[in-house]
């Protein structure tokens, strides 16, 4: 076998390649799960292909290692699923595409092993292994994928044009992948990229949001985005974020590029959290610059309410990209709009007040909240980057204290809504909210502490000014 595998693995292909056998069909392993091997990735979906009926294959497949396992399969595309513990195997029998131009679904006719690597995107995806008695475990490299692997690059196996011109979302996947694994893509196959870029119109936006959010989860997510920007793709899929790029000069003084320090911030940030959403509150944290960009007279450039406007942009972007509306849409937009405040706590003389309403606000993403203040420190200047990390710690600090004696983090009010009306007889109203608001307001403001009685005791005081008496 001419990859690396578990025991369990090979006595996996070992009933593969009986199945193929009895039901005479050639078979090979193929495609991703062939090129993480070789790169020693961890591995997660199996791809066979055989010449001739896929199904078949998975069914007698299935037989032979669990009657009672389910073949998912799809009559019209002639792919069948199995599940195996915790293995997805996916069959096809090989296959020949050819293209229209106005769909990225290609009309289908059986085909070799030879067609059907011709069909595969890039040559390090079109790796395949025999499981035939004659070459078992030969590894089939008709692109020289293998050393594409080795020099780490993306390739496209015939004429990269046609290529994505077929179907534009391989222009994303060659990106995605470049990511990922920290491969270049070679200048021909870039250049056409480019050259096709505004056919990625023809590609469902989901799919499109599956890659990007696949880029933002790679290692250094700065290295796709950059490609993106450079193909003209992002100006098509994402326009705020080119709205970044740039520098702009009024008297001799210019801004740093918006877009290029986001992506500074993005790979800071990954460095240090696999998630997801706070990768995307990385990516707009600054999306609201552009709108707010002034030059002032004898000052220089300022960007005074970005927080604000790029919060109020985040569902809008969400909802055109086809994000998720609820939670965590309102976790990145919240930090978006918070992103600068703990950097005003690193001032002197912070009051405990200042310090209350951050944990007040930020609530239960304070620790999120702190991550991407982290990140957004990009000077180059080693000395004040120090400088500002050890402020943020001294911040951490005051947080931590400050919670430990007042727990505002999860505040819930010390007296609720519901005793309010009881104790005035009042009907659900403006005064009821009035009343919660002004205690807490006096606690965050360090005017009563943090518990029942004084709340209770504040309540009465401010009831007597709205000329308010307790029924009982
Ligand atoms: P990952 O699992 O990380 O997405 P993968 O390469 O396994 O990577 P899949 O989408 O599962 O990606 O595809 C399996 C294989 O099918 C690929 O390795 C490639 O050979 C082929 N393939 C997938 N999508 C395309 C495409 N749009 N055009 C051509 N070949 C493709």
């Amino acid at each position: 076998m001419q990859i690396p595998c578990t025991q369990r693995e090979m006595d996996l292909f070992e009933t593969v390649a009986g199945a193929a056998r009895q039901v005479g069909v050639p078979c090979y392993l193929i495609g991703g799960f062939v090129r993480d091997k070789l790169l020693d990735r961890p591995t997660k979906d199996m791809d066979i292909v055989c010449v001739g009926d896929g199904i078949a294959l998975a069914h007698k497949v299935a037989a032979l290692l669990d009657p009672s396992l389910k073949v998912n399969y799809f009559k019209n595309f002639g792919t069948a699923q199995i599940r195996y513990k915790d293995l997805e195997i996916e069959f096809v029998g090989a296959r020949k595409e050819s293209y229209n131009r106005d769909s990225r679904n290609p009309e289908v006719a059986p085909g070799t092993l030879e067609d059907d690597q011709l069909r595969r995107d890039f040559t390090i995806n079109a790796l395949a292994i025999s499981l035939n008695q004659a070459d078992y475990g030969q590894l089939l490299d008709p692109f020289n994928g293998r050393q594409d692997l080795q020099d780490k690059l993306i390739r496209t196996p015939l004429e990269p044009g046609s290529t994505f011109s077929d179907d534009p979302l391989r222009m994303m996947r060659a990106i995605r992948f470049a990511s990922q694994l920290n491969f270049s893509i070679v200048p021909e196959t870039f250049q056409a990229i480019a050259d096709h870029a505004a056919r990625i119109k023809i590609i469902s936006q989901e799919r499109i949001t599956d890659e990007l959010n696949k880029i933002l989860l790679s290692p250094k997510p700065s290295v796709g985005l950059d490609l993106l920007y450079r193909s003209g793709l992002l100006k098509i899929i994402f326009p705020q974020m080119t709205d970044l790029v740039g520098v702009e000069m009024v008297e001799g003084k210019g801004h740093k590029d918006n877009f290029y320090h986001t992506l500074q911030v993005i790979d800071n940030i990954s460095r240090h959290t696999p998630d997801l959403w706070l990768r995307w509150a990385a990516l707009l944290h600054d999306i609201g610059k552009p709108a707010t960009k002034r030059f002032e007279e004898g000052h220089g450039w300022t960007f005074h309410g970005h927080d604000a406007v790029g919060g109020k942009m985040v569902p809008r972007i969400f909802a055109r990209l086809k994000l998720p509306q609820h939670e965590k849409m309102r976790q990145v937009k919240k930090l978006v709009e918070l992103h600068l405040r703990p950097i005003s706590l690193t001032k002197e003389n912070i009051t405990d007040s200042a310090i209350r309403r951050l944990l007040f606000d930020a609530g239960e993403d304070l620790e999120a909240l702190m991550l991407l203040c982290e990140a957004d420190i990009t000077s180059k200047n080693r000395a004040k980057v120090k400088r500002y990390l050890e402020n943020f710690e001294l911040v951490r600090e005051r947080l931590k204290a400050v919670e430990e004696s007042d727990r505002i983090r999860n505040w819930q009010p010390p007296v609720t809504g519901e005793l309010i009306m009881e104790v005035f007889g009042l009907k659900p109203g403006r005064v009821v909210g009035d009343l919660k608001n002004a205690i807490r307001e006096a606690i965050l403001d360090g005017i009563i502490p943090n518990n029942y009685q004084a709340a209770y005791q504040y309540m009465l005081e401010k009831a007597k000014e709205l000329d308010l008496t307790p029924v009982k």
